[in-house]
């Protein structure tokens, strides 16, 4: 698949996300203001019920409190009922006839308010008026001048209550009796699903606050929902209850929180699955160009002593060229050279047969490191000789016996000694040391060649990894030495490290623990 097409389609799968979060966003947005508009709704008729309830009582406690409730049978009033009345909020107690029948619970002497249409009756007693048809019939029916008269009297008694009710409107802070308001509020909000703790206040414009819940701040983050209280009265006050719910952020995050942590789970695994996929993709593809370049690399480094020997043999095999001209010594020594480094290449790329091995299977034998160092140095003394470079050692390790698999192990102290030649500057110079720290064995390989960025270090202990080849090194590899040393060392419970500074050199460290290996 080429680049460009994987990337158009990674672009597509953003734009997708993208949108759906978008929407997700947005159907969340929608959900926490219709929660929100719900709320209010609520809260705003607990409020205006509880007014309600207030004025209606209030003003039934005051006609109750003064009308004379002492005689027996008698008809103490008729008033026109006002459009809302608290008489609806009364106790129905019977019905019996044309008549609805409340009582006032809590008076001494009890009342019974009778209710036709629009008209209500208040008496002591409400069998005065059971059986009669109507109320006014039942009134006129009735009525000698003396008792005509006697109603006058009432009717105008109850009128003079109700103005002085109305144009003297008592002091707020008398006219509020607390306990009923929040058994009030209590209940309303039991009624409209709104469990929450509250806190209450009554403001009046001349006081002040004049009462409050012991919890109650003038400042405070969450809504405050206000009513004016006893809104009919004839002069309006500037009265004023105030409610609001320390809790109320939390309890409307409470409603959507599922919605929304079910949204935010499923996009980011949409996101996580989608980024998964494209890391996989694109892994593929770097590690079939990867495969190629080493195919590449591996036949290029096969080709090369192959072509030498066959040329050789060639020399070898023909018969014009006379024996003395042919130097067979010098003839023996190009095919033995280049069977060696035809020997090593394989070497090499059997090393890669490892990785597809979880654990090695080592051969666990006593080691001492210092020998099977030494061994590697030899297989270079050659080379090192050649080009004018210097190996030196500095063995402090007193102890360096540890449990190792020979081969692996000098394999793995190979290619760090390869790698310092293979990737030195004009001057070879190397420097092989050990040392016992906490009881581990460090062996390290140390060049003053051309060092590694620090972006590449993270990398090169990754298989097939190779730095980008500049002018600067450009030498041919496969990108699995450091990969097999690493495996070597931790295999052998130990681990691989790399220091390196750009043109100054790197020194490789295997650390392996010496005490004894499971
Ligand atoms: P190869 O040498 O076959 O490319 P390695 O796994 O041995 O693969 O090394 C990975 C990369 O690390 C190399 O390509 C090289 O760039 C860098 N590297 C390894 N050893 C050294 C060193 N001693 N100095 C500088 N660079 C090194």
């Amino acid at each position: 698949m080429k680049k460009i097409y994987i990337l158009l389609l990674a672009l597509f799968f953003l734009a997708t996300i993208s949108g759906l979060t978008i929407i997700q966003l947005y159907w969340i947005r929608n959900a926490i203001s219709v929660t929100d508009l719900q709320f209010r709704y609520q809260v705003n008729k607990v409020l205006e019920n509880v007014v309600q309830s207030l004025e209606e009582k209030e003003m039934l406690g005051k006609i109750i409190s003064e009308i004379d409730t002492s005689g027996k049978n008698s008809i103490k009033t008729i008033l026109t009922l006002p459009e809302k009345s608290g008489v609806e909020n009364l106790n129905k107690v019977d019905a019996d006839g044309k008549f609805e029948i409340y009582g006032v619970a809590g008076t001494t002497n009890p009342v019974i308010i009778t209710r036709k249409d629009q008209q209500i009756i208040i008496t002591s007693e409400y069998e005065s008026l059971t059986g009669t048809d109507d109320t006014i019939d039942y009134i006129s029916g009735n009525s000698g001048s003396d008792f005509r008269k006697r109603i006058i009297n009432k009717i105008v008694s109850l009128e003079n209550i109700m103005k002085k009710m109305l144009s003297n409107p008592p002091d707020i802070r008398e006219r509020i009796n607390t306990s009923n308001l929040i058994s009030l509020l209590d209940e309303a909000l039991f009624l409209s699903g709104i469990p929450l703790k509250y806190e209450v206040a009554i403001t009046s414009g001349r006081y002040g606050i004049v009462w409050k819940t012991t919890g109650y701040h003038d400042s405070s983050g969450t809504n405050r929902f206000m009513r004016q209280l006893f809104p009919n009265d004839p002069v309006p006050s500037q009265n004023q209850i105030i409610l609001y719910f320390p809790h109320e952020k939390q309890y409307k995050f409470e409603k959507i929180k599922l919605l929304g942590l079910l949204s935010i789970f499923f996009t980011a695994l949409l996101i996580l699955l989608a980024t998964g996929t494209f890391i996989v993709i694109f892994r593929q593809k770097k590690l079939s160009e990867i495969k190629n370049d080493f195919i590449h690399n591996m036949t290029h480094e096969l080709k090369t002593p192959i072509s030498t020997i066959s040329l050789a043999a060639q020399m070898l095999a023909d018969k014009t060229i006379s024996s003395n001209l042919k130097n067979i010594d010098n003839l023996a020594g190009i095919v033995a050279d280049e069977s060696l480094r035809l020997k090593y290449q394989v070497e090499k790329v059997l090393q890669t047969a490892i990785f597809e091995k979880s654990r090695l299977k080592l051969n666990l034998v006593e080691t001492d490191m210092h020998s099977l160092i030494n061994k590697a140095i030899e297989s270079f003394s050659l080379q090192i000789k050649a080009a004018n470079g210097t190996i030196k050692k500095d063995f402090q390790a007193k102890d360096p016996v540890i449990m190792a698999d020979e081969a692996h192990m000098l394999n793995a102290v190979s290619n760090l000694i390869d790698n310092a030649i293979k990737y030195s500057k004009e001057k070879i110079e190397i420097t092989i040391s050990t040392r016992i720290i906490k009881k581990n064995l460090h062996i390290s390989v140390e060049d003053i060649g051309i060092g590694i960025e620090r972006q590449d270090l993270k990398r090169i202990f990754e298989k097939f990894y190779r730095v980008p080849t500049g002018n600067l090194h450009n030498v041919k590899g496969f990108g699995l030495g450091l990969s097999y040393v690493k495996k070597v060392a931790e295999d052998h419970n130990g681990s691989v490290k790399a220091e390196s500074q750009p043109g100054k050199g790197s020194r490789f460290t295997i650390i392996i623990p010496k005490n004894k290996i499971s």
